[in-house]
């Protein structure tokens, strides 16, 4: 099989500061060890997150030229509108200014004390957004999804037995929703199968309960579809996409993931009651319901990147070039999450990093040598994202301890990923010189955003 190639040309290009290893050490310092806190003009490569980072296309830069700025019955919104009805099947649309404002509405409709939100694996907006509104978010993972090394087809899967045990236990009356993320998100960006799909829907029918798709890789999912799912080689990603869509009775989206579009979102249903009371709530903090808190510019890009996103060879890139960092790293002996997920590649820095224990953050220690090393940033999900403190003020740490690198869409080319390898392989080669860090300053929520830490 030949290269597959990036299947772009390049019109525009913004170029990367290059700084040395010294310059990038007195940067480190200064941040206090939280790459957050790096301005992102002294970053080389940045795989903080692949949201709202995409490059966008010829096609979606001239929609930006054609957004009408109306503020009711922009020509902008029922393009919008269209391109997503078309793509989901949902008649009702919604737009928001990201995903999280989706979320803010529907939970806060549906939401509240002694309620239950059901999921494969809720994203941390979303768990935050059900929590706030008094309600809890259960995950049900899959067992597969739960061990990192080991390889399977569909990781992302819901429990289904998991599922019809919660549903009994907590009583569908009390469950307003379950949510499928897709691809999961937090759990690697591993796909859901149809199958999987299919069956949560069947038993949310039989009790009543709202299903609705968190479908912010949905091209992503669809395409792991279409390669790894029995019955989907022969369909194009827009049959796959429509079908996933058509056992959910909604969906939230942010337009900032698999739209190409660097701010966005939507909600979209069937449920008209429902929708009114969205709306409700839309006017009175988004704004009104033809623009959402977008302008009109930017609803042309998402109704446009939404369409786009659906390329097959777009998706072949796509997969393939997470994959092609995913092995080059297997191949060197670094030990990452397989198989390789939609969106980014995932670092277990405890293996990585043996000599470090968790109290030490060893995620965040090799979080700062990439960037000390190569300038890569990118991010820990591990004690430092979710570490709670006991009674004792010991640290209760997180299940795993990853390093995350999230790929923007079109953005890098194949060179700038062989760079990256090469600088994490030279890091893996002098591991043991790398030493744990300290916090030395932390808020109660989110600490990881602007906690400052210290080697020790
Ligand atoms: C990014 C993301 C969200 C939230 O969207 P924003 O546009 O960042 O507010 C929700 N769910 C998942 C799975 C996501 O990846």
């Amino acid at each position: 099989m030949k290269t597959i190639i990036e299947p772009f040309k390049i019109k525009s290009v913004e170029p990367i500061y290059f700084n040395t290893k010294e310059e990038r050490k007195e940067i480190l310092e200064k941040a206090h060890y939280n790459p957050f806190r790096i301005h992102a003009d002294d970053v080389l490569i940045d795989l903080l997150t692949d949201s709202g980072t995409s490059a966008m296309s010829s096609n979606q830069w001239a929609g930006i030229m054609q957004g009408d700025e109306s503020y009711a019955g922009s020509p902008s919104f029922f393009h919008f509108e269209q391109s997503v009805k078309e793509v989901t099947g949902f008649p009702i649309v919604i737009p928001t200014h990201q995903g999280r404002a989706a979320e803010k509405i529907l939970f806060s409709i549906l939401g509240g004390k002694g309620k239950y939100f059901v999921s494969n694996t809720l994203f941390d907006t979303t768990r935050a957004n059900i929590e706030f509104s008094g309600a809890e978010g259960i995950d049900c993972l899959c067992e597969e999804g739960k061990h990192p090394t080991v390889p399977a087809a569909f990781k992302g899967n819901m429990d289904i037995e998991a599922l019809r045990r919660v549903i009994k236990e907590k009583g569908a009356a009390n469950i307003p929703m379950v949510i499928m993320t897709v691809t999961n998100n937090s759990g690697g960006g591993q796909p859901v199968s149809m199958q999987n799909i299919k069956e949560a829907s069947a038993i949310c029918k039989e009790n009543n309960i709202p299903f609705f798709i968190d479908a912010c890789r949905f091209a992503e999912n669809s395409y792991f579809i279409k390669l790894r799912e029995e019955g989907y080689a022969n369909k194009s990603v827009t049959e796959i996409a429509a079908e996933l869509f058509s056992y959910a009775d909604g969906c939230t989206m942010s337009a900032k993931k698999d739209s190409f579009a660097n701010i966005g979102g939507f909600l979209a249903m069937h449920d008209l009651d429902l929708a009114i009371r969205c709306r409700n709530l839309l006017i009175i903090t988004e704004g009104f319901t033809t623009y959402g808190g977008l302008a009109g510019r930017d609803l042309e890009a998402i109704a446009i990147g939404l369409k786009e996103v659906m390329d097959e060879h777009y998706l072949q890139y796509r997969i393939r070039s997470i994959e092609y960092l995913t092995n080059k790293l297997i191949a060197a002996g670094v030990p990452v999450m397989q198989p390789a997920g939609g969106h980014a590649v995932y670092i277990d820095a405890k293996e990585f990093l043996l000599h470090i224990p968790v109290e030490q953050y060893p995620g965040q220690a090799l979080v700062c040598a990439l960037y000390e090393e190569g300038g890569i940033r990118s991010v820990e999900i591990g004690s430092l994202m979710f570490g709670k403190y006991d009674e004792a003020g010991k640290l209760i740490p997180a299940q795993m301890e990853l390093v995350r690198l999230a790929i923007p869409r079109r953005v890098y080319t194949q060179s700038h990923i062989d760079y990256v390898a090469e600088v994490i392989i030279e890091v893996f080669a002098k591991r043991s010189t790398l030493k744990g860090l300290e916090i030395i300053e932390e808020t109660p929520l989110l600490r990881h955003f602007t906690a400052k830490l210290k080697p020790l």
